[in-house]
């Protein structure tokens, strides 16, 4: 016999442990620049700004998903 348990852990033990196994839907505010909904502390996907700062090249950004697209089709 290998390891095993000395006692048995009781279902209200078992459902502490298991307290914190939910899911939990992501935090979102909307975009203070274009109002989208966007995840708090993220890069908003829609303008690309994040605390008042450009931080993604949306323009490059559009011309790499395009590219992208058109290689999706060929
Ligand atoms: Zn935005």
């Amino acid at each position: 016999m290998g390891a095993h348990p000395k006692q048995k852990i009781s279902r209200s033990r078992q459902g502490n442990r298991r307290r914190h196994h939910f899911l939990q839907t992501p935090q979102l505010m909307s975009c203070p620049t274009c109002g989208e909904k966007k995840r708090t502390h993220f890069v908003c996907p829609n303008c690309g700004m994040y605390k008042g700062r450009q931080v993604l090249d949306m323009d490059r950004q559009m011309r790499r998903e395009r590219a992208a697209q058109q290689e999706a089709e060929q």
